[in-house]
């Protein structure tokens, strides 16, 4: 039938749904002021869980280039005891 429309792959079903992504912007490019250096562990803090796992880029935020540094000065910081493994690790 010429009426009939070819409904176009995909679709179908629910619509591509966005996932709710606000562009934070990387807070060390939108503030020069801010290092990233494992002895500034209050920095650093922001980009760990309560676990103590590394927040991954996707929440964090950061671009590319400093959430390597981040994880760099994060695994130092682990490595000097100045943040946790885990969290069974208390540091108080
Ligand atoms: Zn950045």
């Amino acid at each position: 039938m010429a009426f009939q429309k070819r409904a176009p792959a995909g679709a179908k079903g629910a619509p591509a749904r966005r996932r709710f992504t606000r562009r934070k912007g990387c807070r060390f490019c939108g503030d020069k002021s801010m290092k990233i250096d494992y002895k500034e562990v209050r920095n650093l803090r922001y980009f760990i869980s309560e676990r103590g796992k590394i927040v991954p880029r996707r929440i964090s935020g950061c671009c590319a280039d400093h959430q390597r540094k981040v994880c760099e000065a994060i695994k130092r910081a682990r490595n000097i005891a100045l943040l946790p493994f885990t969290s069974s690790h208390s540091l108080d």
